[in-house]
C-alpha cells in the first residue's frame, strides 16, 4: 500500500505515519523548503527516522501553492491513498493571510484533486475538514447535516475543500471523504494553540520559571479529543467501504477555563493564582462560542470511538510539558 500524506510533519501526519508504518505502508510525504531543516515531529521518532533512513518513509519537496509540484510528486509516486492534512491551520492567523490562506486551503485541495483526477483516479483521498465550518452553530451538538456558516477565512476556505470533495465523488467518481474534525490535541501539537499555551504555562510556573499566563477569553467551550484517537478515525473513513464526510468528536465540550482549572490542579495548583483571560490582543474577531461533536455516524459504521477522555488528555499534555522541561534541563 503506497500512502501519499500532505502535512507529514504536522501533528496528525506525525501520528498517522506512525500508524501506517507500523501496518506495513510505504509513506511518502509531501515537505516544504524552509531555513531550518528541522523537521522535529518527525525526527524526534526513532521509528520514522528508521523507516526515513531505510527508504520506507520518503520525503519530496512540493508546495500546495504550486501546481507543478504536486503533479510531478502524484505522478512520481501514484498513490493508493491520499491523506489531505496539510493548510494554512490557525484561525486567528488567517485573518492576517487571507489570501494565504485560500491559496493553500482552498486552491491547495483543488490542486490535488485535479492531480488525481488526472493521474491516478483510483487513488482514495481523505481531506482533514474541521468543525469551524459549523461557525457558531445553530444546533447542538453538530453532526453531518449542521448548516454550514464558517466565520473566518481558515473556515471559508475549509469549506471550499470540503465542497470540492463531494463534487469529485458525485461529478467523477472518485472516493473523496473526509473527516469533519473536532479540536484535537497531543504533545506534538503547535505551541500557538491554547491546550498547548496552558499546559505549558502550568509546567513552568510549576518550576518557577514563568509567573503567569494571560489569555485572551476562558468562555469559549471547544470539544476536545486526543490527536491519535482523531488519526484512527481518519483511516477507517479512508479504508471504509465507500466514501463519506464523518464528524469525528468527543462529544463533551469543556470551556478554556475548565481546562485550566484541571491543568494547574494536576500539579497542586489553583488556576487563579496564574491565569488571566483580559488580553484584548488575543481576543478573536467572530468567536465561536462553543463547539460540541455528533460522531453516531462514525461510531456506527464505522465503529469509530474515543478512547481517551478529558481528564486524561489534559493530565498527557501537562505531564509531556513536565517532562521536556526537565529534560531540557539535564
Ligand atoms: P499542523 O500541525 O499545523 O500541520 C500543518 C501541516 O501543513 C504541516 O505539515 C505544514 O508544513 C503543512 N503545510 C502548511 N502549509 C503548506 C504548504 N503551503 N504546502 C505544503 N505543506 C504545508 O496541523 P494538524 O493539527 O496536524 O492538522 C492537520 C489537518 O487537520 C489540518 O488540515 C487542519 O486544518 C485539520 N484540523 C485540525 C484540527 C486540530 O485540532 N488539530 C481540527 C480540525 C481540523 P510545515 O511543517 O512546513 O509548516
Amino acid at each position: 500500500m503506497k500512502v501519499l500524506i500532505t502535512g507529514i510533519t504536522g501533528q496528525d501526519g506525525s501520528y498517522l505515519s506512525q500508524s501506517l508504518l507500523a501496518d506495513g505502508a510505504e509513506i511518502h510525504g509531501i515537505v516544504r523548503q524552509s531555513s531550518l531543516e528541522q523537521r522535529t515531529r518527525l525526527d524526534k521518532l526513532p521509528d520514522l527516522k528508521q523507516a526515513h533512513s531505510e527508504g520506507r518513509l520518503r520525503l519530496h519537496y512540493a508546495d500546495l501553492t504550486d501546481s507543478s509540484s504536486i503533479y510531478a510528486v502524484v505522478r512520481l509516486v501514484k498513490p493508493d491513498y491520499l491523506y489531505h492534512l496539510a493548510g494554512h491551520t490557525h484561525v486567528q492567523i488567517s485573518y492576517d493571510l487571507p489570501e494565504y490562506t485560500a491559496q493553500t486551503t482552498a486552491l491547495g485541495t483543488l490542486r490535488i484533486l485535479e492531480a488525481l483526477r488526472q493521474e491516478v483516479p483510483k487513488c482514495r483521498f481523505f481531506l482533514a475538514a474541521t468543525s469551524e465550518i459549523f461557525g457558531d452553530p445553530q444546533e447542538s451538538p453538530q453532526k453531518e447535516t449542521t448548516p454550514w456558516d464558517p466565520r473566518n477565512p481558515y473556515a471559508a476556505a475549509k469549506v471550499y475543500a470540503l465542497n470540492l470533495v463531494r463534487i469529485y465523488r458525485s461529478v467523477y467518481g472518485l472516493f473523496a471523504c473526509s473527516g469533519i474534525l473536532f479540536n484535537h490535541e497531543s504533545p506534538r501539537r503547535g505551541e500557538i494553540y491554547v491546550t498547548r499555551k496552558i499546559s505549558r504555562a502550568a509546567a513552568r510556573i510549576f518550576r518557577g520559571r514563568e509567573r503567569e499566563l494571560v489569555l485572551g477569553s476562558l468562555a469559549p467551550r471547544r470539544d476536545w479529543s486526543f490527536a491519535p484517537d482523531i488519526v484512527r478515525g481518519m483511516r477507517l473513513i479512508a479504508e471504509a467501504p465507500s466514501p463519506s464526510d464523518y464528524v469525528l468528536a468527543s462529544g463533551e465540550s469543556h470551556s478554556v477555563e475548565e481546562f485550566c482549572r484541571l491543568a494547574f490542579a494536576i500539579l497542586g495548583l489553583d488556576y487563579r493564582d496564574y491565569v488571566r483571560g483580559d488580553n484584548p490582543a488575543y481576543k478573536r474577531p467572530n468567536e465561536i462560542r462553543e463547539t460540541r461533536g455528533d460522531s453516531s455516524m462514525a461510531r456506527t459504521e464505522l465503529g469509530w470511538r474515543p478512547e481517551v477522555g478529558f481528564e486524561e488528555l489534559v493530565r498527557i499534555l501537562v505531564e509531556s510539558e513536565v517532562a521536556m522541561l526537565d529534560s531540557d534541563d539535564e
